[in-house]
């Protein structure tokens, strides 16, 4: 199945689902697409939203293959990412929270730092403007 994200001509916004792109391009062609607000059946797919971040930038529409989550790539990144950390970062264990905010403070030496922290010190710190990341899991751990 795909989700296509959907928009009438009056600019209504709302969710499609197709077994695949062939489908929605038939059914639009017939007009058989309506839109449940204001019943117009000139439905054309709206641009995707970004995932994430607040950007206003609109990413070009992804295509049918990248509608499905790879999840062979996001391990991959992952594990890069990790890699990354683990090269270019101090390990300082449960100790993190402690040593963030020291830096941020500039009472401890400025470095990369990775570490444990509960969801709550976590937060703690995000509140306290310190600049904090997760990182992801490792992808061994997944299986
Ligand atoms: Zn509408």
């Amino acid at each position: 199945m795909i989700i296509y994200r959907l928009v009438c001509s009056s600019g209504h916004e709302f969710e499609g689902w197709f077994t695949n792109s062939a489908v929605f391009d038939e059914q639009a062609a017939k007009h058989v697409l309506d839109c449940p607000v204001c019943g117009d059946t000139d439905v054309t797919k709206a641009i995707m939203a970004p995932a994430i971040g607040k950007s206003t930038e609109r990413p070009p529409e992804p295509s049918v293959q990248n509608a499905q989550p790879d999840h062979g790539k996001i391990r991959q990144f992952m594990a890069g990412y990790r890699k990354f950390i683990e090269a270019n970062a101090e390990y300082v264990g449960t100790k993190f929270p402690e040593e963030a905010r020291k830096i941020h403070y500039g009472e401890a030496e400025e470095r990369h730092i990775y570490g444990e922290s509960t969801l709550k010190e976590a937060r703690e710190l995000v509140e306290e403007g310190v600049e904090i990341a997760p990182v992801p899991p490792d992808p061994e751990d997944l299986n």
